[in-house]
């Protein structure tokens, strides 16, 4: 099991719960993915050792609860990504209406005015912040250039 495997084992065990063979796999599942997965999603990829969709909510909503991954909620769907150890800030989220695909929006002018955004609603609200959730939903490239050439 390697270092960020044994920590996530830690930290599920402090809360009470097993880190169970399913638990690791859904875990490996959603480090090497650089997607963002629905639980329908994590099922069929996680073929190899069959879980029932119910235990992979369960396993999800564990993992949420202990902060070592994120859902975006998108149109009723939730799909999830790592938190802890991502190697990502916060960062705002796009669906595509067209082909659902979540993605990531990257770059780093936006991650600082993301950033200062949260940090002002701290200090104006005077609460504490951990996490964000921001999708804006519309059309992606792919799918505009698509549409473009039918035309
Ligand atoms: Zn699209
Ligand atoms: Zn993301």
């Amino acid at each position: 099991m390697d270092k960020d495997l044994k920590y996530f084992k830690g930290v599920i065990e402090s809360k009470g719960h097993l880190f169970t063979r399913q638990k690791q796999s859904l875990l490996q599942l959603l480090i090497e993915s650089d997607i963002h997965l629905s639980a329908a999603e994590i099922q069929k990829n996680l073929k190899e050792d069959p879980t029932s969709i119910a235990t992979i909510y369960r396993s999800l909503k564990v993992f949420s609860e202990a902060g070592i991954i994120r859902e975006i909620n998108a149109d009723g769907t939730g799909y999830y990504e790592m938190k802890l150890f991502s190697g990502k800030p916060m960062h705002i989220h796009f669906r595509c209406q067209k082909c659902n695909k979540i993605i990531d929006i990257d770059s780093k002018k936006i991650d600082a005015e993301y950033l200062k955004l949260n940090m002002k609603i701290e200090k104006d609200n005077e609460l504490e912040i951990y996490d964000s959730n921001i999708v804006f939903v519309g059309i992606c490239s792919s799918c505009k250039s698509e549409s473009k050439c039918k035309k």
